[in-house]
């Protein structure tokens, strides 16, 4: 039998910000029928567009009761590099800032990419379930291509939406808390369970983005803040790190402070980090700061943000002095997707008919 490929539709941010709340009213009135997928890649220390972007939601939706499995994607870290640097190191620092802002092994499956062989199987199936168009037209992995440190783009790097769809799907996740960044991946998900699906008969779910209310936060120089930008406020950095990075953030030379992203995207985005750690609006934000200009801007931020971080800080050290405990929890946490990942491509192979 032949199926041509259906196009996919990109959601935009706006419907996927009005998707979301409707997520939220399912969310408090029945968390069982959720469960989550999400993950970062090990490319650095997480940062605060990570807190704000997807960090939060996920250690807030854990302690509602549902499921959920932490990928940290190794091997994806080759989409944009040729080498993986110090790679257990920052599978280290990523699983420090998971426990330190609440992320909670023993409700939460924390798991790296690499050590679930079948996981990574479902990538066949699915890339024949995409086109090369499909793929060239995604507008994250073009802007990752620009960001890239590699002259030319990776087979890896181009087919990076299907990788997550496995990602997502291997676990049957049906709620995916993410930056804005990653609605397309979410999209091509979606159509690879739909395709899928209609081809060999009903496996999996489609997955639904969930967006927090900051689904993209700038950097110090007006761009996506970014592990690999450098231009990022890290959960871990000191305090005096934090005041030296926001000094040197990028503003306009207006003395009066507003919000107004579309216009005024770099100050607008330091009075939302202000607002965020302080639980306010970034307007209340703003008109307390009135004409003060750039400069106390700067300080209030750096005020609210190592105000904000202290505790997650003083957490993270503490549970940085056993390196033993974390190398326990990936193993289990691996093991318990391996068990998962198995069950899920059994299934598969039973519904592509490779039972031999
Ligand atoms: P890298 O530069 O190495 O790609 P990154 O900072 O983009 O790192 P990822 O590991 O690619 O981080 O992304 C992990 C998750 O964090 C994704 O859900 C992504 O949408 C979200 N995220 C990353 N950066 C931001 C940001 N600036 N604002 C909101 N969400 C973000
Ligand atoms: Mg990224």
């Amino acid at each position: 039998m032949t199926t041509t490929l259906q196009p996919t539709g990109v959601l935009g941010t706006t419907a996927a910000q009005l998707r979301s709340a409707e997520l939220e009213e399912l969310i408090t009135t029945d968390p069982g029928r959720f469960r989550i997928l999400t993950g970062d890649r090990p490319t650095g220390q997480l940062h605060l567009g990570h807190y704000f972007g997807t960090l939060h939601n996920r250690v807030r939706l854990q302690d509602l009761g549902i499921e959920t499995y932490v990928i940290i994607a190794d091997y994806q870290v080759l989409t944009d590099r040729d080498v993986a640097d110090h790679l257990s190191d920052y599978v280290e620092e990523l699983t420090l800032d998971y426990l330190a802002i609440g992320i909670d092994p023993e409700r939460s499956t924390i798991f790296t990419h690499s050590a679930v062989p079948a996981l990574n199987q479902l990538l066949l199936p699915f890339l024949s379930l995409v086109s090369v168009p499909e793929l060239e037209r995604n507008p994250t992995v073009k802007d990752e291509i620009v960001h890239s440190r590699q002259s030319s783009v990776s087979g890896l790097m181009f087919t990076y939406p299907a990788h997550q769809a496995a990602d997502i799907l291997f676990c049957k996740a049906n709620l995916v808390p993410v930056g804005q960044d990653q609605l397309p991946h979410v999209e091509i998900t979606r159509t690879i369970a739909r395709r899928f699906n209609h081809r060999y008969g009903d496996v999996f779910p489609r997955p639904d983005a969930l967006l927090s209310e900051a689904p993209l936060l700038l950097g110090t120089d007006g761009t996506k803040m970014s592990k690999s930008r450098g231009n990022a406020i890290t959960l871990a950095a000191t305090a005096d790190e934090t005041a030296r990075l926001i000094r040197g953030a990028k503003t306009d030379a207006e003395r009066s402070i507003t919000y107004d992203p579309a216009t005024r995207p770099e100050v607008s985005s330091l009075v939302l980090l202000a607002a965020l750690c302080q639980g306010r609006t970034p307007e209340q934000v703003a008109s307390d700061l009135g004409s003060a200009g750039a400069a106390a801007l700067k300080r209030t931020v750096t005020d609210s943000v190592n105000e904000f971080l202290s505790p997650i800080r003083a957490r993270r050290a503490e549970y940085a002095r056993d390196r033993g405990h974390l190398r326990r929890i990936l193993r289990a946490g691996n093991e318990q997707a391996n068990a998962v990942a198995n069950a899920t491509l059994a299934e598969v192979r039973t519904a592509m008919k490779c039972n031999y």
